[in-house]
């Protein structure tokens, strides 16, 4: 997974969390990237290249329609 990886995507990953939950909203973006649980809400910080490597796929955020230029 390669595909570059914005601030507000939600990535779901390979390996569930705890909670049953698959995705996760990019909320800080770095060399380490903090993502948050979109079913707990629960954050971790995690690697960049580790998020890379375990992203089965990026779900691009939703933009408001208003905010179309
Ligand atoms: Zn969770």
């Amino acid at each position: 997974m390669t595909e570059k990886i914005e601030l507000g995507d939600i990535v779901r990953l390979k390996k569930k969390h705890p909670c049953g939950g698959y995705e996760w909203e990019v909320i800080r973006l770095g060399t380490d990237f903090r993502l948050q649980c979109t079913t707990c809400q629960r954050q971790v910080w995690l690697e960049r290249r580790e998020v890379i490597r375990r992203t089965k796929k990026i779900i691009k955020k939703q933009l408001d329609e208003n905010s179309n230029q």
